[in-house]
């Protein structure tokens, strides 16, 4: 009697990447007989189903989606559990037939648990639709002889063929899959099998547990404690490798007439994930991306500049007119409209950077930087999913910092939160426009775009160094989606670069403009009441103070400690700081700069080009926004680590604008 006749009841498991249409397939299968709980112990809701094909009764069980069988996520625990359930006699692995590639690697790692599996190859119609096709024998046989049957879940194809092949497979049995690895690796397997079999002989998946084992999973080991006398360290980069270069060997031998479009992106990614170019051209692609913000940025500029004059002279004569007294029409003009009113005229250059990100992000080459980068990140001891954080980081440190949470280790989490401010924010922009274009007015894209390539020089630096302290962890590698590349979807761009401006606008009519009123309040009140000239100020006493620390680094002004000091509120109040203290209406007009350098050249005629720079430099390098502060103690829920954190952030920044500064004035004595 075969083993379905004896049980007449067979439990199924459906495992497959997210979006491979498991859901759409278990409804089919199941119509609408479901059970719905949970999974043990988490809120993950389970789905369970019933099929019946002839005589044969199975139960189906929905597993959330996942991309590797690791146990980082709450979904791949979820699911890792439940593939290894004794109760589970079958796994169907449910694969987007039309994004085979990147299926396969789940695939591989479940014919190596060693159930028996069935391939539902989903999605056979988009296969036909893009008159793509697969070599139908020499699929199975290159997966160990594991039945392959193509469906449609939407269509409802090849549904009872599926079935059959569920009950017949289980009865059969199947052949082992095994997938070769380098010697050095097969030695290891073949030592830690020896140990597993002898403290149990009936132990399953041994092979898959000495993977694991060697792959240093964490819930493995653990069941394991005695394997760390033969794993001497991670494999789990090369056995990603070897299963990678084993996908590309059947996808070459079994995928014909690729679609058009996925023949493209492989030719594009060979030139824009080449090992050697990769970097090179992602640095040049994000430098012209500068040189946009500033060119078209500027352009638009004019209209901005010409509404905010027209606003401030109205104003004043406004408020003239009918008599409103002197402070308040200066905390108005002065104060407000020059500190709120000179962020919004940015708004062009923050604009373009939100676009070209939006359109890098939308076509798919963000997801190929994170790729590109993976092998870097290893190197200097981060995991590779930092990346992706980092990269957010362009856009606002705030959900960079919250984006840490998709790392897997508390430590990994706290070391990205370290170095994500160091990635250049847009608030930063501002600083950059300005200064660059009044002391660098030959290159002041230039200017601007080193500090993002020392602020990511710097990012590096620093994991390296934490990295060298703790004697270099291995760290996971990046297991990325590559999406294939499209086409940007206006919507989705518009949607995008709206959010960020409302953001921005959202900031300037809040912190921006509470910044300003104190800023101003500081600037124009003293210890004997409403002063004239600034120097007797608040905020005079307080620049002061910070004089002789700013010194070295060539900022010894007061003007440019209190600039500094409020823009810990938000970088861009830097800016506003500059134009409440020389009462500039617009900071970002011609007029506007040239009178900024004439009042910064009058307390300090030296003040040029280097000094400029090692402004910048330090508001790259000093303490995050107090947003950013904030959610970074939320996010590490310690104020040791904050505090920490803020302290290196403010030496750092101190001891590169000193280093810059004394270098560059000795190579200058020197030259002259
Ligand atoms: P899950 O995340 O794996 O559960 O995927 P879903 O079942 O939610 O399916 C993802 C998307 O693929 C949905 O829009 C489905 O309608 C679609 N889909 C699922 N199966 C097929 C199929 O066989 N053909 C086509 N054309 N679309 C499908």
């Amino acid at each position: 009697m075969s083993k379905a006749q004896q049980k007449k009841h067979i439990n199924a498991a459906c495992i497959g990447n997210p979006n491979c249409g498991k859901t759409t397939l278990f409804n089919a299968l199941t119509g609408s007989r479901l059970k719905v709980a949970n999974w043990p112990g988490v809120t993950v809701e389970r789905f369970e189903g019933a099929a019946k094909y002839e005589d044969t009764e199975i139960t189906l069980i929905d597993t959330p989606g996942i991309y590797s069988l690791t146990c980082y996520t709450i979904e791949e625990k979820v699911t890792r559990q439940c593939a290894m359930d004794d109760e589970i006699d079958v796994i169907i692995n449910v694969v987007d037939a039309s994004s085979m590639e990147r299926n396969l690697y789940l695939t591989l790692q479940l014919l190596e648990l060693g159930k028996p599996v069935v391939i539902a190859l989903n999605m056979m119609d988009i296969v036909k639709e893009r008159g793509m096709e697969i070599d139908m024998h020499r699929l199975p046989e290159m997966l160990g002889n594991v039945p392959v049957v193509p469906v449609s879940a939407a269509k409802r194809t090849g549904l009872d063929i599926l079935l059959h092949a569920v009950i017949h497979h289980y009865e059969e049995g199947m052949d082992e899959f095994i997938l070769d690895y380098p010697s050095r690796i097969e030695e290891k397997i073949a030592a830690l099998s020896k140990v597993m079999q002898a403290g149990d002989p009936s132990h399953s998946s041994v092979r898959w547990h000495a993977i694991k084992l060697l792959e240093d999973d964490e819930e493995i080991k653990q069941e394991h404690p005695s394997s760390s006398d033969i794993v001497d360290r991670s494999y789990e980069k090369e056995i990603i490798q070897c299963k990678y270069a084993y996908i590309e060997q059947v996808m070459a031998e079994t995928l014909f007439h690729k679609s058009r479009k996925a023949a493209a992106t492989d030719r594009i990614d060979r030139l824009l994930t080449h090992p050697v170019w990769g970097i090179p051209i992602f640095l040049l692609i994000m430098c012209l991306v500068f040189f946009l913000t500033f060119t078209v940025g500027d352009a638009l500029k004019g209209i901005f500049e010409e509404g905010l004059s027209l606003l401030s002279e109205g104003a004043a004569a406004g408020l003239e007119s009918i008599g409103v007294s002197g402070w308040l029409e200066s905390l108005l003009v002065d104060g407000i409209i020059a500190g709120v009113g000179g962020i919004l005229t940015f708004i062009p250059n923050i604009f373009i950077l939100f676009l070209a990100l939006a359109v890098l992000e939308d076509s798919g080459y963000m997801s190929r930087v994170a790729y590109v980068m993976d092998s870097v990140m290893g190197r200097v001891g981060l995991s590779g999913k930092a990346f992706l954080p980092m990269i957010l980081g362009f856009g606002c440190t705030v959900p960079a910092i919250m984006a840490t949470r998709a790392l897997e280790t508390e430590h990994d989490r706290r070391k990205t939160m370290l170095v994500t401010p160091f990635m250049s924010c847009s608030a930063r922009l501002p600083i950059y426009v300005l200064f660059s274009e009044m002391f660098f007015p030959k290159n002041p894209a230039l200017a601007a775009f080193s500090m993002y390539v020392i602020g990511m020089g710097t990012a590096i630096l620093v994991a390296l160094a934490v990295n060298g302290l703790e004697k270099g962890r291995i760290n996971d590698s990046l297991l990325i989606e590559l999406p294939e590349y499209k086409r940007p979807n206006a919507r989705t761009i518009r949607i995008y670069v709206w959010n960020k401006l409302k953001d921005y606008l959202q900031k300037a009519g809040t912190t921006i403009f509470i910044a300003s009123i104190v800023i101003w309040f500081v600037l124009n009140f003293g210890t004997s009441g409403q002063v004239s000239d600034p120097s007797g100020s608040f905020g005079a006493m307080i620049g002061r103070f910070l004089v002789p620390v700013l010194a070295p680094a060539g900022l010894g002004m007061w003007q440019i400690g209190v600039a500094l000091v409020s823009g810990i509120s938000a970088k861009e109040v830097v800016v506003s700081s500059f134009a409440v203290l020389f009462g500039v209406a617009n900071a970002n007009s011609d007029a506007g700069m040239a009178a900024i350098v004439s009042n910064i050249q009058s307390i300090n005629p030296a003040f040029g080009p280097l000094n400029a720079y090692c402004l910048m430099l330090f508001c790259l390098l000093y303490v995050p926004c107090v947003a950013t502060v904030a959610t970074i103690r939320k996010e590490s829920g310690s104020w040791k680590f904050t505090m920490g954190m803020i302290a290196f952030q403010v030496l750092l920044a101190w001891l590169a604008a000193v280093a810059v500064f004394q270098i560059g004035s000795l190579l200058a004595a020197l030259g002259s």
